[in-house]
Order: structure tokens, then C-alpha cells, then sequence
């Protein structure tokens, strides 16, 4: 009989948000008059800005002429769109990054996700401890990592995010190849400053690594000493891969669209130890698995980066920071440390007990859904994320009855 990929059968046996549906359906269903308020799982609530809207029908109008009408577009994306993401996101900050260097995809999760391929299987990974689980599981399909023992793979060096280093873990004292950092941090909401960073990328050179940045939630950042992106760094082209999203800077979750910056510098060794261009791998795994995002949807994506748009995308942004302060104000006011919230869209809080047990508190007693931070890796244990992303009567209300519930 045909046989399965074994690697598979070493993932964690459940999926953090399924569990999490599975508690509040239960709760649901035995108290049907409690409303629920879900401040868990990192969705988006408010509408596409009105420029994205606008270009959605004015483009759908096009295809819906012979004239006008796109088929295949370029599998890395329309010109158009990559020279505003390469004009807006890069030379504005100062990085030097080509349009040709960015490759517009439908999502980075699938990016973040698929990379991992076009490396050996043999590579030493660094990966954050608590995490994103797509940079762990896919790894762990790729067959990179033993089975799961005690919530650790062995092949992973974790980079233990923890309040004794602010959650912002150093570099690590072994050496690596392939490291995985995401700031502003999907679940700490921790930033991580240009020293910081820095470190990062000598780290990288010094031991002829790649870093994969995961700047999903760069839109949200507000202090101006904070980096946008990894190649603010100088010498980051050299060893930095970025991945962006329209997901969570213009409520694209539903929409998808996303970009990924190969630098044609970043070199990785073939077999034989001879730098190799990582960007002609890229170039030739997105051509052949990808065949371009709709053309409407980067005309909406496209959208954004003129002066109505970035103008809505900052009011989205800030309306969801306005929440993020509500939350942490009112967490703090009861006597929890917490981090994020001002640069981010989530508050990690150490709630100093189990994080099941304080999620099941706040469900119970509130009738509030957050994130146990024990689904996001072991050093999440203790912690619960909540997410900014509602709307404000929802979040006032949420906080309303958290502060009865725990008082
Ligand atoms: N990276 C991080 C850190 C995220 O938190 C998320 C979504 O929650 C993504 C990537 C996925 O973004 P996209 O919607 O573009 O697939």
C-alpha cells in the first residue's frame, strides 16, 4: 500500500485553535444566554479601507472587458505592485531593494511555510520559543526535527523568549543556519531594537547563515527608533529573507495577498561549498508551485501605498493600537505584568499560573476567549495572548467583565 509521510505523525497530535473552539463550543453549549467576546485568535474585524475597495470594483470593471481583461499574470506579481512595496516599504526607509527582489504571493504563511524547501534537509535551525507554529510544523514535515518529546523537537535550538530577556531572545551560543525571527512578535508583541537586530545579522554572517524576518505586523510599529524591516541593518541583504503581509496592515485576512524579498546578494553553498544564489531557487520554486495573486486583489494591495491609502491603513492601524492600550491599561490595573500592545496588536500576559487554567478562568468567569500561551511553545507556559483585534464596544465590554472576574 502507498505510504504516508512519517514526518507528519510527529506533529503535536492537536492544533491550538481547535482546541480552543472545542472549549468555547462546550461553554457555548452549556450556558447559551452568556455571549461570548473572542479576543483569541488573531483575526481582523474592520472593513478593507475604501481605496482598496474602490480599486476592487474599478478593477473587476477591467476584467470584465476584452480590452482590459488579465489571464496569467506574472507568477512574482505585477510590476506596479512591486515597484510601490520597493518605493513605499524599502527606499523610503533607506533599504536598498529592487522591485525584481520582491515576490507578491497570497499569503505569508505560505512563504514562511514553503522556504524551509529550498534548503537541505540537514540544516541546523534556530527557531523562537514561544512562536508562530507554521516555522516549526513545516520543519517538522520536512522531516528536519525527531518526534516531539515534552513539547521540544531535538534538530531546533529555541530561542527562549522569557521576561528575564524582555522576550527578545540573544543570539544563541551554538551555531545555526536557517534562524527564525518575527518582530513585532506574533504572540509577544515584543520589538526588537536595531542593536538587537544587529546582533542578529552578525550572528548570521559570522556563521554563513539565513534569517528568515517575519515583519507581519511591521505596519503597527509607532516608535521611531524601532526598525520597520531587517534590512535597516546594514549588511542584512547579505544574509535576510522578509516576509510582509497585507493580512494585518490592511485587513487582507480574508482578501490575501502578501510579499516575500529575495536580495539577489543572499548566497546559500551547494554541495560542493560554491555560494549559490538563493533568489534563482526562490524565483524557480515560485514558478513552478505559484501562479500569480488575482489581479484585482494587488490592484487593491496597490491601493494602499498612495497618499488616501496610507492615510486609511494608519487609521486602521491606530484604531486597533487604541484597543491594544485599553487592554493593557486595564491588565495592569489588576496587578499582571504584560508586554506588547504598544507596537503590536497583542499583549502577552504573564498571568503567573497555568495558561489553560487562567484561559479557562477568563471563559468561565468573563465569558472572554483569549490565547493560552502553552499552544504557542513551552516558554509560553504562564502566559495568554490577547488580541486587539475586535471591535471597541466588544473590548470594553470584554474588559469590563475581566476586571469583575478577577478582582
Ligand atoms: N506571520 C505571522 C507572524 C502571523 O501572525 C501571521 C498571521 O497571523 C502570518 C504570518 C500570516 O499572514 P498571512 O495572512 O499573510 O498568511
Amino acid at each position: 500500500m502507498i505510504r504516508i509521510n512519517e514526518n507528519y505523525t510527529k506533529l503535536k497530535a492537536s492544533y491550538l485553535f481547535s482546541d480552543i473552539a472545542k472549549r468555547v463550543t462546550a461553554f457555548q453549549q452549556a450556558n447559551p444566554s452568556k455571549p461570548v467576546i473572542r479576543l483569541g485568535i488573531g483575526d481582523v474585524t474592520e472593513p478593507l479601507p475604501p481605496v482598496c475597495i474602490e480599486a476592487l470594483h474599478a478593477a473587476t470593471d477591467e476584467m470584465a472587458n476584452r480590452a482590459t481583461f488579465k489571464g496569467y499574470g506574472p507568477e512574482q506579481g505585477y510590476a506596479f505592485l512591486r515597484e510601490a512595496i520597493a518605493q513605499h516599504d524599502y527606499a523610503a526607509r533607506g533599504c536598498a531593494i529592487e522591485a525584481d527582489e520582491i515576490f507578491v504571493s497570497d499569503g505569508a504563511k505560505c512563504d514562511c511555510g514553503n522556504i524551509q524547501e529550498i534548503f537541505a534537509t540537514d540544516i541546523r535551525l534556530a527557531i523562537p520559543d514561544p512562536v508562530y507554529p507554521v516555522y516549526v510544523d513545516t520543519n517538522v514535515m520536512a522531516g528536519r526535527t525527531s518526534a516531539n518529546v515534552n513539547g521540544r523537537y531535538e534538530g531546533i535550538t529555541y530561542l527562549e523568549s522569557t521576561p528575564a530577556n524582555g522576550y527578545v531572545p540573544a543570539v544563541p551560543s551554538v551555531a545555526t543556519d536557517l534562524i527564525y525571527l518575527c518582530f513585532p512578535n506574533n504572540p509577544t508583541g515584543a520589538v526588537a531594537t536595531k542593536a538587537q537586530l544587529t546582533a542578529w545579522v552578525e550572528y548570521a554572517k559570522k556563521n554563513k547563515a539565513i534569517i528568515l524576518f517575519d515583519s507581519a505586523y511591521e505596519a503597527y510599529i509607532r516608535d521611531p527608533a524601532i526598525p520597520h524591516s531587517i534590512y535597516e541593518i546594514p549588511g542584512a541583504r547579505d544574509v535576510a529573507i522578509e516576509f510582509r503581509s497585507f493580512s494585518k496592515t490592511a485587513g487582507f485576512t480574508g482578501t490575501r495577498c502578501a510579499y516575500t524579498v529575495v536580495p539577489k546578494t543572499l548566497m546559500a553553498a551547494d554541495a560542493a561549498g560554491n555560494p549559490t544564489p538563493v533568489y534563482a531557487l526562490w524565483n524557480r520554486r515560485h514558478t513552478t508551485k505559484f501562479n500569480g495573486v488575482a489581479y484585482p486583489i494587488q490592484k487593491a494591495a496597490a491601493a494602499i501605498f498612495t497618499a488616501a491609502g496610507q492615510k486609511q491603513v494608519k487609521d486602521m492601524t491606530d484604531f486597533y493600537l487604541g484597543n491594544a492600550a485599553l487592554i493593557r491599561a486595564a491588565i495592569t490595573k489588576l496587578g499582571f505584568s504584560c508586554i506588547g500592545g504598544d507596537n503590536a496588536p497583542y499583549i502577552w500576559i504573564n498571568t503567573g499560573r497555568d495558561s489553560w487554567e487562567f484561559f479557562d478562568l477568563l471563559l468561565s468567569k468573563a465569558n472572554v476567549v483569549c490565547t493560552p500561551g502553552a499552544g504557542f511553545g513551552k516558554c509560553g507556559e504562564g502566559h495568554v495572548r490577547i488580541s486587539a483585534f475586535n471591535s471597541r464596544e466588544n473590548v470594553v465590554t470584554a474588559l469590563d467583565r475581566i476586571a469583575a472576574a478577577l478582582k
